[in-house]
């Protein structure tokens, strides 16, 4: 779908998955007005394939456009797109039964040839599809963490809880250190005083204080996660308190330490749930639940799985069938 000043959306398409043919001044190679969101399609046990939450994706995606001075996409049109290509794709939507799924990335970038720094005037929406395996072929594995000191992910004001290029680009040599330090997963801090958790990589964060789960509160420096939201509902169902707040790295390692911080997970659309194990910082380094998944961890993880492959009843209507 299209966008061009004064005339709004326009020419929505369904074509043969191609190259882009890019004139070398297009605006976004240079001042990068980029935003996109990821989804997963899943095959449920009748063989009908549904999306979860699409609608969420679609009001991010608006979020997203405001903070970059684009366009707002409807949230119908979203939909519709991502809908009509899971439709012509069906195909590929593994089968049901494992944690399979049709990864969706939908995007929109400035598509204006100029030199001059300001909000292009036309913009395309695209959404390409990709087959996605169980992201554990071998079994659910707890991650280490490197906690970042010398590099923040956003900054007050900046554009953290938007989907943008530029954010995942700024991640990249922090990926790069944590993977020095021997971790698989970079965790960012706060950009003022490097003591309250943010998110990891691409998924947010919950903590187990045993029936209790705590999520990083949204600052407008990290991304407000579609996982991380469902759970705060999900756990609920399940019996646990759930809540947002604010968790310092020292009071990390100290609950630890003392016992009652019992699991951290994080969460994301790639990953689903992901156990945290080792953790290492300036400040120490230390182990949650002894580096096995946790128990209030795995059981979230399969409820969250148990709805999105059809296989639980879906309380809170975030499946979006398709037939
Ligand atoms: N934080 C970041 C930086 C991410 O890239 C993602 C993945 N979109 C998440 C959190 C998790 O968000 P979601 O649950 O919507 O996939």
């Amino acid at each position: 779908v299209k966008w061009t000043e004064g005339r709004g959306w326009h020419d929505a398409q369904l074509t043969p998955y191609a190259p882009l043919s890019i004139d070398p001044a297009n605006m976004t190679l240079h001042y990068a007005q980029e935003i996109f969101e990821g989804l997963k399609a899943y095959r449920r046990p009748d063989g009908s394939v549904a999306t979860f939450r699409p609608d969420a994706n679609a009001r991010r995606f608006q979020l997203s456009a405001r903070r970059l001075a684009m366009p707002e996409l409807p949230v119908e049109t979203f939909i519709d797109a991502c809908d009509a290509l899971v439709q012509q794709d069906k195909a590929w939507v593994p089968e049901h039964g494992g944690e399979a799924s049709l990864y969706l990335r939908p995007f929109m970038f400035a598509n204006e040839v100029g030199l001059g720094v300001r909000p292009a005037n036309e913009y395309l929406f695209i959404v390409i599809a990709s087959p996605a395996g169980p992201y554990f072929p071998g079994g659910v594995k707890p991650v280490s963490v490197w906690l970042s000191e010398n590099y923040v992910r956003a900054v007050p004001g900046g554009m953290g809880f938007a989907k943008t290029g530029g954010n995942y680009a700024a991640s990249l040599l922090a990926q790069a250190e944590a993977a020095a330090k021997g971790c698989d997963q970079v965790v960012w801090l706060d950009a003022l005083e490097h003591r309250t958790v943010e998110e990891m990589g691409g998924m947010n964060l919950y903590f187990v204080y045993g029936d209790k789960i705590v999520t990083p509160e949204l600052t407008g420096s990290l991304l407000a996660g579609i996982t991380r939201d469902s759970l705060l509902s999900l756990a609920r169902d399940l019996g646990y308190e759930s809540a947002e707040g604010r968790i310092t790295t020292d009071q990390w390692k100290r609950d630890t330490e003392n016992g009652s911080l019992t699991e951290v997970f994080a969460c994301g659309t790639a990953a689903v749930i992901t156990p945290v194990g080792t953790v290492k910082s300036t400040g120490g380094e230390w182990t949650q639940s002894n580096g096995e998944p946790g128990k209030v961890t795995m059981e979230l993880r399969k409820a969250l799985l148990d709805i999105q492959t059809g296989k639980a009843e879906d309380k809170h209507g975030w499946m979006h069938e398709l037939g």
